[in-house]
């Protein structure tokens, strides 16, 4: 119930501005993102390489309706991977981006060639981009979109979410060399028809992708906080065989890094996504809708603005 709430709330403008106008909100966003500027993201990438952990920086935004803002967040991740690659933090940082930013709901092209552009970058600056999972409306064009990028840059990642029914499908159809798969339960709040609602049949179908990812030629990315999840996940590398640079858990920034170091120090590896920016509401929302206890935390710290 509450987590439709705030899913819900995720989409609404004139809670944004609410939202974004109050004065705690900053406390709060300090938790989930690392800063406005590019300077905080690169001291967030750099306290985490030393950490001995890898980053993929995501720079805030979504659901762009101008072709300036998508333009503009194009050149933003141009600046980040020759900023990342200058301070010598490539290839332990990635990006990852999400293609609603690039302008997907203009037109899927002018996405593509953002998103190219953008690979393009990151090829030159030695690492890589993983395209972030969005509403189920967009899943067809994404996957059509990485895999024409993949043609140019072959490791490009996509991201699947456990929670949608056609899932399981798509694992198997990228479960191929050189493929990189981040497989999350996903964020978005989804008709039943499409996805599954219940935690366990998520969970279930979470299982069941990592079977294929796992037992398959690609690179899983197991991005999740959540332990029983995790311990599988551990249990299936054991059981496949594979050394730790033959997959890779993935965390958020702020959530769970007592387990990032546990991970890390188990000799796993590990990469944190680190968001930043000023278009920090539609994730904390998201966030905000993953765990009763952030709504409190919320809830505490608007009862404390005075
Ligand atoms: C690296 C990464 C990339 C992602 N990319 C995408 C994407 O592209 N598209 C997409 O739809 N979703 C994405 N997600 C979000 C994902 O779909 C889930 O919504 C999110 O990870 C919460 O699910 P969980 O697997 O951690 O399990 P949950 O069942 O939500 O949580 C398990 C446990 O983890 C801890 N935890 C989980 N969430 C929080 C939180 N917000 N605050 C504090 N503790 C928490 C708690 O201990 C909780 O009990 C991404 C997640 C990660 C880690």
């Amino acid at each position: 119930m509450l987590r439709s709430v705030f899913l819900a709330a995720a989409g609404s403008s004139r809670l944004e501005r609410l939202v974004e106008s109050a004065p705690v909100a900053k406390g709060i966003v300090r938790r989930f993102v690392a800063g406005s500027g590019l300077d905080d993201a690169l001291r967030a990438a750099r306290e985490l390489a030393d950490d001995g952990l890898g980053i993929s920086l995501d720079y805030l935004g979504e659901d762009t309706l101008t072709a300036e803002q998508a333009q503009a967040t194009r050149e933003a991740y141009v600046a980040l991977l020759g900023r990342l690659r200058g301070a010598g933090l490539t290839p332990a940082a990635e990006v990852s981006v999400k293609l609603s930013a690039l302008g997907q709901l203009i037109d899927d092209k002018l996405a593509y060639d953002h998103a190219h552009a953008i690979c393009a970058a990151a090829a030159e600056a030695g690492t890589t981009v993983t395209v972030d999972a969005e509403s189920h409306q967009t899943t067809d064009s994404t996957l059509e979109i990485v895999a024409n990028l993949r043609k140019d840059f072959p490791a490009t990642g996509a991201v699947l979410q456990a929670h949608l029914r056609r899932t399981e499908g798509d694992c198997r159809e990228l479960a191929t060399a050189g493929s990189r798969v981040r497989l999350c339960k996903g964020a978005y709040a989804e008709p039943e028809s499409v996805a599954f609602q219940s935690a366990l049949d998520v969970d279930k179908s979470y299982v069941r992708c990592l079977n294929i990812l796992m037992s398959g030629e690609g690179y899983p990315m197991v991005a999740t906080h959540d332990p029983r999840l995790i311990a599988i996940a551990e249990d299936r590398a054991r059981w496949f065989d594979r050394s730790a640079d033959e997959y890779e858990f993935q965390m958020l920034y702020g959530i769970r890094p007592e387990e990032q170091a546990r991970l890390a120090a188990g000799g796993h590896t590990v990469r944190v996504y680190v968001p930043y920016g000023d278009q920090w509401y539609g994730y904390l929302m998201r966030r905000l809708a993953e765990r009763p206890a952030n709504v409190a935390f919320f809830g505490r710290a608007l009862a404390s603005r005075k």
